[in-house]
């Protein structure tokens, strides 16, 4: 886990300069005002931006950066030296395959990706609405500065860089305004995913990659869906009727009771819409294939690379364990 990578000085944090530029109150004007120190009753102190960040909080836009664990000790706002963690770490070994949280720009690439108290090699992707998302003691970048990203595209690799105890990912989410530090563990839990690893939620009015994946898996289980990757109400009637049917509650959210009645198992030689589902998923995941929904070499290739990239077991074979990974 992180030795530092805590909430930053008053004085440093007033001077970056786009805490400062996003209008309103400033950082130091705040804890001025609150007499406050750098104690845990500062952290997650916003300025009002919860209208921006509910717009890009639907569940479908978001996805897990890393698989690992949580180390003890690592979680936000844990004791760093008289100050507080700013982001969770996520424990894994160095080369862990790192993926953008959510659409945005690659805004840093840098050594604490310039923001006070943080070490290591960093990226800082905004994603539109005051949100940003940091990783960092990264061992290697795969995207370049100013670079466009997709929700689930490879980003970098877990490292050990800066002042760590070992590799892992430390992960921040900002909401607000570069500098405006929420628990990464909530913020990702309501747009949907779990930071920890488990299966992704998605309700009604979600969108994106992962809604495909459910509407070709839902097709071949015989609820013909349009793969528009929209999750309304007929995508919804539909999920409801599946959940009745596998002796579910029927409330439409594919969430951790559904997925594992959705997924099938699938290797080489397999092929149909489930298979199309999978290559969707592997492709969320910067695997770049033809979505033919044939199971061939190149799609057992994809599964194994991926596997790799993730500590899994590499058999080619694409279980619950190896979906829960792809769409979380
Ligand atoms: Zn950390």
């Amino acid at each position: 886990m992180c030795e530092s990578c805590a909430t930053p000085a008053v004085e440093e944090l007033a001077a970056d300069e786009e805490a400062v530029r996003r209008g309103g109150l400033s950082r130091r004007g705040l804890l001025a005002g609150l007499g406050a120190g750098l104690g845990l009753s500062v952290i997650g102190l916003t300025t009002g931006a919860s209208t921006a960040s509910a717009a890009s909080a639907k569940n479908g836009a978001w996805a897990n950066p890393a698989l690992g664990y949580f180390p003890q000790g690592g979680h936000y706002g844990a004791p760093r030296g008289g100050a507080a963690h700013a982001g969770q770490d996520i424990t894994n070994s160095t080369g862990t395959g790192v993926y953008a949280a959510a659409a945005g720009t690659v805004i840093r690439r840098s050594w604490g990706g310039g923001l006070g108290g943080r070490t290591g090699n960093a990226l800082v992707i905004s994603h539109g609405g005051n949100q940003y998302t940091y990783y960092g003691h990264l061992s290697a970048y795969r995207v370049a500065l100013n670079a466009k990203v997709k929700a689930g595209q490879r980003i970098a690799d877990m490292g050990a860089t800066g002042n760590v105890t070992g590799p892992h990912l430390h992960f921040e989410t900002h909401s607000g305004g570069l500098g405006s530090i929420t628990n990464p563990v909530t913020f990702m839990t309501a747009r949907g995913v779990d930071l920890g690893g488990g299966w992704p939620r998605l309700d009604a009015g979600a969108s994106g990659a992962t809604v495909v994946v459910v509407q070709r898996l839902m097709t071949q289980r015989g609820h013909k869906l349009v793969a528009d990757g929209n999750y309304g109400s007929v995508s919804v009637a539909a999920v409801k009727k599946f959940q009745a049917s596998k002796g579910l509650v029927a409330d439409g959210q594919v969430g951790p009771a559904t997925w594992p009645k959705l997924v099938y198992t699938l290797r080489q030689g397999s092929s149909g819409q489930h298979v199309s589902a999978l290559q969707t998923a592997l492709n969320r995941r910067s695997a770049g294939l033809a979505v033919d929904g044939t199971f061939g070499s190149v799609t057992t290739t994809a599964v194994r690379a991926y596997q790799g990239l993730n500590r899994l077991v590499v058999d080619g074979e694409a279980g619950p364990v190896t979906w829960q990974a792809l769409v979380g």
